[in-house]
């Protein structure tokens, strides 16, 4: 069976949608047919010219945008130093839900609990305040490497990464105001990115997902304050893994259906749970530009009875909160109120407002990036690490060494970079303004300190 006969067999055993009717499979079809969109969301802490005049995304106008073609993104050293995030458009509606439903009277602790890549997380990063706290998990080991290595070119010290499975968090009792799910799903709304999606597709593995779906925000909602608001999303076209979902929380997890609000201009589908009525927003890519997705709102009703307390025992190798003096040490580095925190030899900045935080949430969770990576002591020196070349805070006298497009690139490889350079050791590789890592100075050359892990391996020419 080729694709097409396979999507065609397919469609018509997609359930009904209440409020947008059963799909029909010619328009299926001819969506996959078309190229998949490609859009960008900008980083607003480290402004630039990239793509700033190309069509905005409608649902996050300030820095969502559609490209009319897909340039080779690791051949643009503005990718590299986290000025954008290549980001599929309809998934940048969970900014629009966020700026309605997310009302921030005190500082605001986020987990976004399914984050690798980090798609989500960076654009809730961009709208949260450097006072608030984002802790992005993801289960996986692998992915979770990706989602730090992503969240380090973003380069806040507010957002931290943990690779926990989510039962881990229900201790966390009433801890977080706002708890993004973004589940793993059979991913019919990425067909026309995915082959493989359509090959996995079947009614048993809707079914799995669908019960995995519930177990995950059944694990994680304790975590959630009472009053706090969860995001629900996947990228199915399936009613078992949407609106299925959403009456079940309504019955089951006493959660309160939320509207966002929508403009007609926009072509989103909202849709309505059979049962509890709750409200739901498909993204179709036959309406809008963007692929397939889905995401509901909710608030939690029923009251949390226990703070979270520090566990007794502390695992090993907890970090440790330094002296003034030590945290003085590093302060040359950045333009930012934190301290510094030590494990194992490694320094870490933590935000002057995140240490109570540090103290519980390490004796509960694998923390795999914990603010901002400071480096290593060396006898007197202090070797920066490559997190403080891409911090938003990054101290203006740190000195810099403004490199062209190609000298960046070549940065990037991980190749000897041969200048003048009146001034001798560590300075940050810059490319229009924005970090790529450090290099330490000698007369007439550097020794380039890229991580060989993220190293460009393609050829640049
Ligand atoms: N939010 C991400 C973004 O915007 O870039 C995409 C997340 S993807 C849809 C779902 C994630 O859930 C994957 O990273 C996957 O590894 C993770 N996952 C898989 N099984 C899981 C489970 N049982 N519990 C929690 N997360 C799981």
């Amino acid at each position: 069976m080729n694709l097409n006969d396979k999507l065609t067999a397919i469609v018509p055993r997609l359930s009904p949608v209440p409020g947008a009717g059963p799909l029909d499979a010619n328009t299926v079809l001819q969506a996959h047919e078309l190229p998949a969109t490609i859009s960008v969301r900008l980083n607003p802490h480290k402004p630039s010219a990239a793509f700033k005049e190309h069509t905005v995304v409608p649902w996050l106008p300030d820095t969502g945008r559609y490209l009319d073609h897909r340039p080779v993104f690791t051949l643009d050293p503005l990718f590299h130093s986290g000025a954008y995030y290549v980001q599929e458009a309809s998934s940048m509606f969970v900014g629009q839900a966020f700026q309605h439903l997310v009302h921030r009277n005190a500082p605001l602790r986020v987990l976004d609990l399914c984050a690798a890549p980090g798609g989500k997380s960076t654009l809730l990063a961009s709208l949260m305040q450097h006072d608030d706290l984002l802790i992005a998990n993801e289960v996986i080991q692998p992915r979770a490497a990706i989602l730090a290595e992503n969240l380090t070119r973003w380069g806040q010290m507010n957002t931290w990464v943990s690779n926990n499975d989510p039962k881990d968090f229900a201790r966390l009792n009433g801890y977080f105001d706002l708890i993004l799910i973004d589940a793993p799903c059979t991913g019919s709304g990425l067909w026309r990115k995915d082959a493989e999606a359509i090959n996995e597709w079947s009614v048993e593995h809707v079914k799995l997902c669908s019960e995995r779906q519930k177990r995950i925000v059944a694990d994680a909602l304790p975590a959630l304050k009472e009053g706090g608001i969860l995001f629900y999303a996947t990228c199915s076209y399936s009613a078992e893994e949407n609106e299925d979902i959403c009456d079940w929380l309504c019955d089951n997890l006493s959660l309160e259906s939320l509207p966002v609000p929508v403009a007609d201009s926009w072509h989103i589908t909202a849709t309505r749970s059979a049962r509890h009525q709750a409200f739901g927003y498909r993204f179709y890519p036959w309406q809008l530009k963007g692929e397939g997705f889905f995401l509901a709102a909710f608030r939690k009703q029923t009251a949390t009875t226990e703070a979270p307390r520090r566990e007794k025992q502390k695992n090993k190798g907890q970090m440790q909160g330094k002296s003034k003096d030590e945290t003085a040490r590093w302060q040359a580095f950045l333009d930012h109120d934190f301290r510094a925190i030590e494990r194992n030899g490694e320094y870490y900045g933590v935000a002057s407002t995140h240490t109570a935080d540090l103290e519980l949430l390490q004796t509960m969770l694998r923390i795999r990036k914990t603010g901002t990576a400071l480096g290593k002591i060396a006898g007197k020196d202090a070797i920066p690490d490559h997190e403080l070349a891409l911090s938003i805070h990054l101290s203006p006298a740190v000195a810099r060494l403004p490199l062209g497009r190609e000298e960046a690139l070549l940065f990037l490889k991980k190749e000897e970079i041969r200048k003048d350079n009146p001034s001798k050791g560590w300075q940050v590789a810059t490319y229009e303004g924005w970090g790529l890592g450090w290099g330490k100075w000698l007369p007439n050359r550097m020794n380039n300190y890229f991580p060989k892990n993220w190293r460009i391996r393609m050829d640049i020419k």
